[in-house]
């Protein structure tokens, strides 16, 4: 072996010693996210929204959005059905809503331009909870945090140093505003399609909200969809599911769920 071979081997045996240190080391100081503290990022990114947006101060259209919030939450499988939902209308034109972790929903009243009904807006809050249920945000910030330890890692062992001190202060946002993965984006509509049937909501409904969404896209994108994939990917997804959704549905009427919550 010449010294040239030698010293390459050096310093891929040093490499490896710092990434194998780095990986205790964050073994140790840059823990996974548990539910609790994912649950305590949503509470204070909700407060954080509630502090730059005006609420709706239209006490009907409040009373319509939570009749519609309420009916499917109270079909949440444990714990989420017992929690305290903060339920808020936001007074902006922007078409969107969302769900956070720690039970929060927010509707912004621009999501009206396409949400024309109780059931059309039933889809898109069934839509946002099951994002909570599912604990995608749980998901996206620990594939954020085991990426991250990797990028440093790869700092660290080329020597760009300050990557490296920046791993233990390092708080990760929750960055609610970032999408999902497309695969979360199904399972959040699979979901929210059985929540909102259980709840009495007509799951038909739900291909004309994501119609409506896709004849605002052409005239500029709603915000939703800044977030989402193209509604016609979803459109034949959510017929497949028609028969299961109409079960429930038929079911939750006979039970004599049968919301009218009115705008
Ligand atoms: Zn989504």
């Amino acid at each position: 072996m010449g010294y040239r071979k030698l010293s390459a081997c050096r310093r891929l045996l040093a490499v490896a010693t710092l990434l194998l240190s780095l990986v205790s080391l964050a073994g140790c100081s840059l823990p996974l996210a548990s539910e609790s503290e994912i649950d305590s990022q949503g509470d204070a990114e909700f407060r954080k929204i509630r502090a730059n947006t005006p609420v709706s101060t239209d006490a009907a259209e409040r009373a319509y959005v939570d009749c519609v919030a309420q009916a499917i939450i109270a079909q949440l499988p444990a714990p989420y059905a017992d929690k305290n939902w903060e339920v808020e209308v936001f007074d902006s034109e922007q078409i969107n809503a969302f769900a956070l972790p720690g039970g929060h929903i927010g509707v912004f009243t621009g999501i009206f331009k396409v949400a024309e009904n109780q059931d059309e807006l039933a889809t898109v809050i069934g839509h946002e909870v099951a994002h909570v249920t599912q604990e995608h945000a749980l998901k996206r910030y620990n594939r954020e945090a085991t990426a991250r330890i990797g990028v440093v890692g790869v700092a660290i062992a080329t020597g760009t140093g300050q990557a490296g001190a920046d791993l233990l202060g390092m708080a990760t946002s929750l960055g609610m505003s970032l999408p999902f993965s497309r695969g979360e984006e199904s399972e959040a509509d699979t979901v929210g399609l059985r929540y909102m049937a259980a709840a009495g909501f007509d799951p038909r409904q739900s291909v004309a909200l994501w119609q409506n969404m896709q004849r605002k896209d052409k005239l500029g994108p709603p915000e939703m969809l800044s977030t989402h994939p193209s509604p016609e990917h979803r459109i034949d997804d959510l017929v497949a599911q028609f028969p299961e959704a109409l079960a429930l549905y038929n079911k939750a009427r006979a039970a004599g769920r049968s919301p009218q919550c009115q705008r």
